[in-house]
């Protein structure tokens, strides 16, 4: 199936509002494998939406609206479609109780032009909008063409696309799409793209890389009757696809490092306790933002000042004054100077220099410390950089990450981290401490 997205707002043509939502719908037709050959924009002009319509039905099989469905149009952008569609436009009952369901749980009345929007073309199928009100819809063109109509703003569009639309289209297909996520941490975006490159032009299963905060995932999913099938095609390529990007892949089952580190702590009923310079207390919120980790988390401190790392880890402030709080000695003394304070299995210090200011050649913004201790041995790993364009978010988020993949990799046993004398990371003894 051919498709074409056409975004109506004027707003779109002045550069005003971003295209986001043509990136996402585009994104989610590849995972159902439909080939997306057009996206057209063009603004709230009815003769010029209805050219762009006629030439969108007379090359693709599916088209895909957005915006110009809620109550601050006059509809024009409705009606255009219904006409270029050869469909009326008549009240939808089943749209009609979406509204007034909608604005039975609000303390206003819908106005005239909220009621409005319960006018659809005839014989749609009515997709209900659960964050605001106008609904939108899927309906055949006598010539056979699909159209589906969805609201403009993301917030409204992205879940009637997941959860009526896309459902839609697999309907009309008789398929249903299931997908696995491969997550990496510790390698990027484009050189994980170039080892799997290979697969990238699969058909089914598709194969697509996303980038996240810092981290990447690889969905891998597949179109089939059944389930059970689209999980068969998924397996053989999840599997090849983890084998050539290595031990940088770090669950295809579950959604993030966080609940990775929680369900690994947990099965090994182990305890773990933070302290946080740099990332002020990010790690811990993302450790507890995961059901379940009142279990294997105990302490979380903020150690931002000297003093208090000094007070309560008891980093000596000979380590501070000789090798200052960003090093690796700081970061190890605090590892397990939480770990005994809180009595916990393990012990992670983070310490380091999120910028903007405060960098020196020695110690570049981008440079941070983290230590676990275990109680016999501490693992130090340095992480730099991120270069110029490396931001103060940015290097937070990394650097809870790539705590959480620290304990990760103590769980798992493949801490391979290479001793390095000179960056001072690798293993070191808690006796020599
Ligand atoms: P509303 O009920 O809010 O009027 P609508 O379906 O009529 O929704 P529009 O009026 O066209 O949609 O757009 C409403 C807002 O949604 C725009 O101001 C813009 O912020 C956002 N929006 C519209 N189209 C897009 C798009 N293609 N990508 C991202 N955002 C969009
Ligand atoms: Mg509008």
């Amino acid at each position: 199936m051919n498709a074409e997205i056409l975004s109506v707002g004027t707003e779109l043509l002045l550069g005003q509002t971003i295209n986001t939502d043509a990136a996402y719908i585009a994104q989610e037709l590849s995972g159902i494998g439909i080939n997306l050959l057009y996206t057209t924009v063009v603004g709230d002009n009815p003769a010029r939406l209805r050219g762009a319509l006629d030439a969108a039905f007379s090359r693709s099989d599916l088209v895909i609206t957005t915006g110009g469905l809620g109550p601050t149009e006059d509809d024009l952008t409705k009606e255009t479609i219904a006409a270029a569609a050869g469909k009326k436009l008549v009240v939808d009952e089943t749209a009609r109780e979406m509204i007034e369901e909608y604005f039975s749980t609000r303390p206003w009345a819908a106005s005239e032009n909220q009621k409005k929007q319960a006018l659809l073309p005839e014989g749609c199928v009515p997709f209900e909008n659960h964050h605001g009100t106008a609904p939108g819809c899927a309906f055949e063109t006598d010539g056979g063409k699909i159209v589906i109509m969805l609201p403009g703003p993301p917030s409204e569009l992205v879940p009637m696309l997941k959860e009526s639309a896309i459902p839609y289209l697999l309907k009309l297909e008789n398929a249903i799409i299931f997908s696995r996520n491969i997550h990496v941490f510790g390698r990027g975006e484009g050189a994980v793209a170039q080892m799997i490159s290979d697969y990238v032009n699969l058909e089914n299963p598709t194969v697509a890389t996303y980038a996240k905060n810092g981290e990447m995932f690889i969905r891998v999913t597949a179109k089939a009757a059944t389930k059970e099938e689209a999980e068969k095609l998924c397996a053989p390529v999840v599997r090849e696809i983890e084998e050539i990007v290595g031990d940088v892949v770090y669950t295809d089952r579950l959604d993030s490092l966080e609940e990775l580190a929680v369900s690994l702590l947990a099965e090994r009923k182990m305890t773990l306790a933070t302290a946080e310079s740099c990332t002020g207390g990010l790690l811990a919120k993302r450790l507890t933002d995961i059901p379940g980790a009142s279990e294997v988390f105990e302490t979380g401190v903020v150690s931002y000042a000297n003093k208090t790392k000094e007070k309560l880890l008891g980093v000596r402030s000979i380590t501070l004054e000789r090798f200052g709080a960003v090093s690796s000695e700081t970061a190890r003394e605090m590892a397990e100077g939480v770990r005994k304070l809180a009595g916990s299995d393990l012990g992670i210090g983070i310490t380091g220099i999120a910028g903007p200011g405060g960098g020196s050649p020695e110690k570049p913004v981008g440079l941070v410390y983290i230590a676990l201790s275990d109680g016999s041995n501490i693992f130090v790993h340095r992480m730099t950089g991120g270069g110029r364009r490396a931001e103060r978010t940015m290097i937070r988020t990394r650097a809870a990450s790539q705590a959480l993949d620290l304990v990760r990799r103590y769980l798992t046993g493949i801490l391979n981290e290479p001793d390095d004398s000179e960056a001072k990371t690798g293993v070191f003894p808690v006796s020599e401490l």
